[in-house]
């Protein structure tokens, strides 16, 4: 494959080096995962895991909205912010869900601390590989094409090789699923990865089963976490 690529761009001439070094990392990669013996698999969630999405809701509700009642992120409970709107007062549910069906919404939503760093760090250590796996909103004018932008603007153009958007998460593949979200259901009964429940306003008081992990925050010891399913 790569002697085909050496020939193509002695015919697509010198400017077209830069691609060549990009197929070239690729190959790599793939003859790496291949060779070597099993290599880590992490999905990392966006919203309220690498991106603040609680926080810039509350924000932008509060900025749409000021004069309508409103709920601390100290007082949220249970996952969808839409349902506890609507208990709070039945119209509310749809102006919260307005807030993240808006133009800008996603890539406005600013990084949680250190996640980002972290993940960069995933996807430097080695026999690991980490994908962004994420659930648009069915709304779709906005959300899909704004969280590519949210990984280009945070993690660089390369990265979106990186990026899974699906609605069903347990479809896909991989040893640990570090999610805010804390059931994670789809056709697949026995999805591969283990569930490691990031901690978020919504869920940290929630019961868990003893054998379910959470991780915190990113200051929390998620290099242990990792460590622990390489055996
Ligand atoms: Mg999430």
């Amino acid at each position: 494959m790569l002697t085909l690529l050496y020939s193509k761009t002695r015919l697509l001439g010198r400017g077209r080096t830069l691609l060549l070094d990009q197929y070239k990392r690729i190959c790599l990669k793939m003859s790496r995962s291949s060779l070597s013996g099993k290599r880590l698999r992490v999905l990392v969630d966006m919203d309220g895991v690498l991106a603040d999405f609680e926080g810039g809701f509350l924000k932008k509700y509060r900025a749409k909205y000021p004069d309508e009642p409103f709920i601390t992120l100290e007082d949220r409970r249970g996952f969808w912010v839409s349902t506890q709107y609507g208990e709070l007062r039945s119209d509310l549910c749809e102006k919260a869900i307005s807030i993240w069906q808006s133009k800008d919404f996603f890539i406005e939503l600013p990084p949680l601390p250190g996640g980002v760093e972290a993940v960069k760090e995933m996807a430097e250590m080695d026999n690991t590989d980490v994908f962004i796996c994420t659930s648009p909103i069915k709304h779709y004018k906005h959300c899909p094409f704004e969280k590519y932008a949210w990984v280009e603007k945070h993690f660089g153009h390369d990265f979106l090789e990186q990026v899974i958007l699906t609605r069903d998460k347990t479809l896909i593949t991989g040893d640990i699923l570090i999610d805010d979200k804390p059931d994670i259901l789809g056709v697949e009964a026995k999805p591969t990865w283990e569930h490691v429940l990031f901690t978020a306003c919504h869920n940290k008081h929630c019961s868990m089963s003893p054998s379910q992990r959470r991780l915190l925050s990113w200051s929390d010891d998620w290099r242990a976490i990792l460590d622990s399913k390489r055996q």
